[in-house]
């Protein structure tokens, strides 16, 4: 199980391909990549290895775009298929999330959007979590990030996560609880990983993200991270790796 993403200059599907073979002695049984071509997101994935993904994301055309992200799955909700594997889309087809943890009460969170219209193409609880922060951002009107963080707070569970919006691709919402979380921070670029091994050759400069944190990870602004219980603003320590 490990997440990568990237937000930049470059061509994204090397970045974070690279960056998931790096995560894969962490163990996986699936692998998915979304990308944002200019145009709309495109995601493939696959049971399987990250060189099966490959092999898919070729023959789908799921190459292009500046900004995406990638996952390595273990499964814990849902067995090792195509349909589980992630990145998993809302129900608008607008948000989508990877994952790395368990939503515990992703069950009467389920039956409570089943019951306001959601549909479920998985057997996952991440599947469950992105279609929550849908459902709160349609009912509160507001923003990605303010939506994950009062989503994350109905949440038990452990989870490192990373959301993209369609109507807004210029960014990337993460946050963690239980599961490791890095960002690392480029010149107008920024990554995102489970560890620093998928960008430790483009950038020395990193953030840790500590349990409860999450952070709003915008081309062309400084980061901003946050309590996910309070949305008081932290103030993160930049570690530089050493090679
Ligand atoms: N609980 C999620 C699932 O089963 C994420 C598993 C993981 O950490 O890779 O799909």
């Amino acid at each position: 199980c490990g997440i990568v993403g990237y937000i930049g200059k470059r061509d994204a599907y090397s970045v974070i391909i690279k960056g998931l073979h790096r995560l894969e002695y962490r163990g996986y049984d699936s692998a998915g990549i979304v990308l944002y071509d200019g145009n709309e997101l495109k995601l493939s994935k696959t049971k399987g290895k990250v060189s099966d993904l490959e092999a898919k994301a070729q023959e789908e055309n799921t190459t292009i775009g500046k900004i995406g992200m990638g996952h390595t799955r273990w499964a814990t909700h849902g067995v090792p298929n195509d349909v589980n594997s992630h990145p998993h889309f809302s129900n608008s087809g607008k948000l989508v999330i990877i994952h790395n943890g368990i939503i515990e009460n992703y069950e009467p969170l389920k039956q409570e959007l089943i019951k306001r219209g959601y549909a479920f193409k998985s057997d996952t609880d991440t599947e469950v979590l992105v279609n929550l922060i849908e459902e709160v951002k349609k009912k509160e009107n507001c923003k990605l990030g303010h939506a994950v963080q009062i989503a994350l707070n109905q949440v038990i569970g452990a989870y490192a996560i990373a959301v993209i919006d369609v109507e807004k691709p210029d960014e990337i919402i993460v946050a963690r609880l239980g599961s490791p979380l890095a960002i690392g921070i480029g010149e107008e670029e920024f990554f995102i990983a489970s560890d620093a091994t998928p960008f430790i050759e483009y950038t020395s400069n990193a953030i840790y993200l500590e349990d409860e944190e999450m952070a709003i990870v915008r081309l062309h602004k400084p980061l901003k991270v946050r309590k996910i219980k309070d949305d008081s603003l932290v103030d993160p320590y930049i570690q530089e790796l050493q090679l």
